[in-house]
């Protein structure tokens, strides 16, 4: 779950790391209010959206007054930057900025570590750094099982070239910034800018955070930063019913029981889609090892809401539910759904009473329902149709 920068901002307070007073506001009035709240001095009204770039976008902007951040910020709400609607800003106490610098942490996959960058350039170029002076962004291996210490803090500014006088103030925020890490569960923690105010204090004055949510039972509280009034409508449907569902851009819906099986047939679906005019599977959903009825009628519904799903591929391998259950599910599960099913279906069973499954499905002879023999001709099949209904 990636967080709102005000959520960053929160989160920092609570560890430690430098920030300065921020509140949020919907409406124009809000913003004049948190203005007033701050000291009445200047602020910084900050577009409040999941995606980078928003000071080149104008949605971040100086205020001299409650009067300018009342305009402010009904200049930026409702502003669409990079196809994201602002629905709040947040109010921050305006700093006198020196310097502006880089830092993040995150999870080096390939590596199996995580992985520190700073840069004494930051602000709103990194990007353009990053590709033209890679040089200019050091990038420290951390081992996970020590984290960012003094040490490893210490290393990392010296890496980055910060001045004698900077260096020690960035390490500490380094290792506030790992404690972030660390103790919240993310994958990504980046601050850009962090900056050297004209008083020399270092403040992380934008934050970025990925929170882990496989890591999320251990953390209740991190259940109130979900967005909820953005969330897909059908992920959240999916989650009401403990489905593993993501989203993807192709036509072909897939269902199956077990990440391995949905995963390899994701790709069996997008080889066989380039015979099929280049179709790509829709989604990933794992409706798990108890394939009963009302999981599979969740699960369809989900992929049958849908609007880029052309035809639906449900491959199965029966198990602890037997293949004749799972077939038992689709046809209730179809039942349920009744006009709601409007997409051809191509089912595959395998595995635990197989036979009796394909009986079941012959017997209710759905309109909808193709049965497919082997994997391979099913993702062959259901990419057909899918290229067909496009
Ligand atoms: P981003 O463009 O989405 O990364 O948004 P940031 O929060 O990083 O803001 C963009 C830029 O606005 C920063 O790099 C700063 O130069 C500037 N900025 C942000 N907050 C302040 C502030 O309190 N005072 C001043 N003078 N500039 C700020
Ligand atoms: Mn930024």
């Amino acid at each position: 779950m990636d967080l709102f920068e005000y959520q960053a901002r929160d989160l920092f307070d609570k560890h430690g790391v430098p920030v300065l007073g921020g509140v949020v506001a919907t409406t124009p009035q809000e913003a004049r209010a948190a203005a007033e709240h701050l000291g009445g001095g200047t602020v910084v009204v900050k577009a409040q959206v999941k995606t980078g770039g928003r000071g080149k976008a104008g949605g971040v902007k100086l205020a001299h007054s409650p009067d300018e951040a009342e305009a402010r910020a009904r200049e930026i709400l409702g502003m669409d930057i990079k196809g994201h609607t602002v629905h709040r800003v947040m109010v921050a106490a305006g700093a006198s900025i020196a310097e502006e610098y880089y830092v993040s942490l995150l999870l080096d996959r390939a590596e199996r570590r995580y992985l520190a960058m700073a840069s004494v350039e930051g602000g709103v170029e990194i990007e353009q750094l990053a590709v033209e002076r890679p040089d200019a962004l050091a990038r420290v291996a951390v081992d996970p099982t020590v984290g960012i210490d003094a040490a490893k803090a210490a290393e990392i500014v010296a890496t980055a070239g910060f001045d004698a006088d900077t260096a020690p103030k960035v390490a500490e925020v380094l290792q506030q910034l790992w404690t972030v890490y660390r103790e919240e569960d993310a994958t990504l923690v980046e601050v850009n800018p962090l900056v050297k105010t004209a008083d020399g204090r270092i403040i992380a004055l934008d934050g970025k955070v990925t929170l882990d949510d496989n890591a999320g039972f251990r953390h209740p509280d991190h259940a109130a930063l979900e967005d909820k009034a953005s969330a897909d409508p059908l992920e959240a449907k999916a989650k009401e019913h403990d489905l593993n569902y993501v989203k993807l851009d192709g036509s072909v819906g897939i269902i199956g029981n077990g990440a391995g099986l949905v995963m390899s047939t994701l790709d069996v679906v997008a080889l066989a889609g380039q015979a099929h005019g280049g179709v790509k599977p829709a989604n990933f959903l794992d409706i798990g090892g108890g394939a009963s009825a009302e999981v599979m009628a969740a699960g369809l519904d989900v992929i049958l809401g849908d609007p880029q799903v052309k035809a639906v591929f449900v491959n199965v391998f029966g198990g602890i539910t037997a293949c004749d259950a799972v077939a038992n599910g689709i046809v209730s599960a179809l039942g349920m759904l009744g006009d709601a099913a409007t997409k051809p279906l191509v089912v595959r069973l395998d595995g635990n009473n197989v036979a009796e499954g394909r009986a079941i499905l012959s017997a209710a002879n759905h309109p909808l329902v193709t049965l497919a023999e082997t994997m391979d001709g099913g993702a062959d099949r259901a990419a057909e149709l899918a290229h067909t209904a496009a």
